[in-house]
């Protein structure tokens, strides 16, 4: 990342946020299933999906941003 850009200050946050989201959402997957509370897991499990997504989509965005300027 170039400490100077603020693109890449931006895609960087928003990857770190869609994965620390994503992480969290995992925990309280994971305690939702060992409580056998199976309606939280089948919206949690949905919801993980989403973030799934958002988690690839930032790191695309990472990526892309890369690629086109050269920053690292
Ligand atoms: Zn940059």
């Amino acid at each position: 990342m170039d400490q100077n850009c603020d693109e890449c200050k931006r895609v960087w946050r928003a990857y770190a946020a869609a994965t620390t989201e994503f992480y969290s959402v995992d925990k309280q997957l994971q305690t939702a299933a060992k409580g056998n509370r199976l309606e939280t897991v089948a919206s949690l499990v949905s919801k993980l999906e989403t973030l799934e997504q958002a988690k690839v989509a930032a790191h695309e965005a990472i990526s892309q941003h890369e690629k086109e300027t050269g920053h690292r």
